[in-house]
C-alpha cells in the first residue's frame, strides 16, 4: 500500500498543529497529558470541555462514512486521520473521553441505524456533548457474550422497551450520558438469537444505577451498571437481531484505529527508552526515526537496570515488534477484509502493550517497585502513582478486554485454521 503523506496531508498537518497549539490554552493547557487508559480519572471536567472544543473545530467524526460536514464533522482520508493523530500525540493533547461514542457507536449507527437515529445521535457526538459507554459484559457473560441475561420487555403504554439486569466492567459509565446495551428481547430465546441492541439514557434515577469498581490502580474507570426497568429510547437494527449489530461494532476495533493506537504506543515507548537512557542505559530515543540505541553504560543509579544487556535486548525487540505491527496494519488496510486480521492484531498489540508496561517499571529497577515517594507525603495511593506505574498496572488488562488472548486464539483456530471446534 502506498502510505506516503502527500502535499494535502502536509497542509493538513500544518493546519492541525496550528489549531491544536492555538486551542490548547487556558483550562485546556492544564489538561495536556492528562487522561487516557489507566488515567481516566484525571482532569475529567477540563477534558469534557475539551471534547466540545474539538467538536466546535469539526475534529470529531473524521472517519465516519458519511459526507463531509453532514453533522459539522470534517471527513478525512486515512492518511489525514493518521496525520491528525500524530499531531495530537505530539502535543500531548488531552486523552479523549468521547472515543466510545465517536469510534464505536457512531459508525454502528452509520452502518445499522435509521436516518432518524443518525440525525438524533450523531450531532451530539460530533459536538462533543454526549458521551457513551458500552453495556455488553455481565457477571455471567464476558467471553461468552451470548450468555447475557439482561432482558427487555415492551411497555404497552409507550411501546418502548424497559430493560432490567446488570452490566459490569462498563468503562466510563459514570461520565456517560448514554449506554448501548445488549439485551434479550425475546423471552425464552437462547444464545445469540432474540437479542436487541438498545440505546439507554444514563440519567434515569432509580432505574439506572452506576457503582464504580476500584481497580488495582486505585481508580475506577469501569463500573457496575444496574438497570431496573430503564427506558430504552431506541432499538438499532432489527429487533431480535442485536447480535449482528453488536458483532459489527466489535469488528470496528481495526483499520485506522490500529494505526492511530500505534502512534500512542510509539510515544509511550519513547518515554520508556528515555527512562532507560536516564538510568544509564545509553542515548535512548529514536524509536520513531530508526535511531540507534546506546552502548549501555556504567552510570546506572538507584538500583536501576540501565546497563543490563538483557533489558536492552528486550527494548530493541519491543521497538522491532512495533514496526512489524505497523507494517501489518498497513498491509491489512491495503488487503481489505481478512478473516483473521482483527484477532491477529488484538493478540499482537495486547501482548506487546502489556510487555511495554513491564518494561516501563523494569528500566527503573527496584525504585519503581518500592512505591512512589508521594505516598510518604500522605497522598492517596492512586494519586501517588506515577505515569509509568499506572502504565504497568493498566496494561495488565490489555490481554483481557476487547476479547481475551484465549478467545482470539479460539477464533483463529476455528475460523481461520479450520481446527475442530472446542467442546462446549
Ligand atoms: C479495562 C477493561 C475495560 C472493559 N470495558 C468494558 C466495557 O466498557 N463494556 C463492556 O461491556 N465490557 C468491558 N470489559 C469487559 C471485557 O469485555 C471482559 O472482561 C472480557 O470479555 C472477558 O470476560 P470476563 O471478564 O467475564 O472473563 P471470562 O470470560 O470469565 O474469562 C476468564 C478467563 O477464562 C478464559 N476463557 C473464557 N472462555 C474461554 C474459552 N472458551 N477458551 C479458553 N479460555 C477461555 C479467558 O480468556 C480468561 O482468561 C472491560 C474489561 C476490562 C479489563
Amino acid at each position: 500500500m502506498d502510505f506516503d503523506f502527500g502535499a494535502e496531508d502536509e497542509e493538513l498537518r500544518g493546519h492541525a498543529r496550528a489549531w491544536l497549539t492555538a486551542h490548547l490554552v487556558g483550562p485546556y493547557a492544564r489538561a495536556v497529558g492528562l487522561g487516557g487508559p489507566g488515567s481516566e480519572h484525571e482532569g475529567v471536567a477540563a477534558r469534557r470541555a475539551w471534547e466540545r472544543e474539538l467538536g466546535r473545530g469539526g475534529w470529531i467524526g473524521q472517519g465516519w462514512d458519511i459526507p463531509d460536514g453532514a453533522y459539522g464533522q470534517r471527513r478525512l482520508s486515512l492518511t489525514g486521520q493518521v496525520v491528525w493523530a500524530e499531531e495530537y500525540a505530539a502535543l500531548r493533547a488531552p486523552g479523549r473521553v468521547g472515543h466510545i461514542g465517536e469510534n464505536l457507536l457512531a459508525p454502528t449507527l452509520v452502518a445499522h441505524g435509521s436516518q432518524e437515529q443518525r440525525d438524533r445521535f450523531l450531532p451530539g457526538i460530533a459536538r462533543g456533548e454526549e458521551l457513551w459507554c458500552q453495556g455488553y459484559s455481565e457477571p455471567g457473560a464476558g467471553s461468552d457474550l451470548a450468555g447475557i441475561r439482561t432482558a427487555a420487555v415492551r411497555d404497552p403504554g409507550d411501546g418502548l422497551f424497559r430493560v432490567t439486569g446488570q452490566k459490569i466492567w462498563t468503562s466510563l459509565a459514570r461520565d456517560a450520558d448514554w449506554c448501548f446495551v445488549l439485551a434479550r428481547t425475546e423471552p425464552g430465546s437462547r444464545r445469540h438469537r432474540g437479542l436487541s441492541f438498545l440505546l439507554v439514557r444514563m440519567d434515569q434515577p432509580g432505574r439506572v444505577e452506576v457503582r464504580p469498581i476500584r481497580q488495582m490502580s486505585g481508580t475506577s474507570e469501569f463500573n457496575e451498571v444496574f438497570l431496573d426497568g430503564a427506558v430504552a429510547a431506541e432499538v438499532v437494527g432489527r429487533e431480535g437481531d442485536g447480535w449482528t449489530v453488536a458483532m459489527g461494532l466489535l469488528a470496528l476495533e481495526r483499520g485506522v484505529s490500529t494505526l492511530v493506537q500505534q502512534i500512542g504506543f510509539a510515544a509511550e515507548l519513547e518515554r520508556v527508552l528515555a527512562a532507560h537512557a536516564a538510568a544509564g542505559g545509553g542515548s535512548g530515543g529514536g524509536s520513531g526515526s530508526g535511531g540507534s540505541f546506546g552502548d549501555g553504560g556504567s552510570g546506572a543509579s538507584g538500583g536501576s537496570r540501565g546497563g543490563d544487556p538483557v533489558l536492552r535486548d528486550r527494548l530493541v525487540r519491543q521497538w522491532a515488534e512495533l514496526r512489524a505491527m505497523r507494517w501489518n496494519a498497513l498491509r491489512t488496510l491495503a488487503a481489505g477484509d481478512d478473516a483473521g486480521a482483527p484477532s491477529v492484531a488484538k493478540l499482537l498489540w495486547g501482548g506487546w502493550h502489556r510487555r511495554l508496561g513491564e518494561l516501563a517499571v523494569e528500566v527503573r529497577g527496584a525504585a519503581a517497585a518500592a512505591g512512589p515517594a508521594a505516598w510518604e507525603h500522605g497522598l492517596p495511593y492512586e494519586l501517588g502513582l506515577d505515569e509509568e506505574q499506572r502504565l504497568f498496572l493498566f496494561t495488565r488488562a490489555d490481554t483481557i478486554y476487547g476479547g481475551s488472548d484465549e478467545i482470539q486464539r479460539n477464533i483463529i483456530a476455528e475460523r481461520v485454521l479450520g481446527l475442530p471446534k472446542e467442546p462446549r
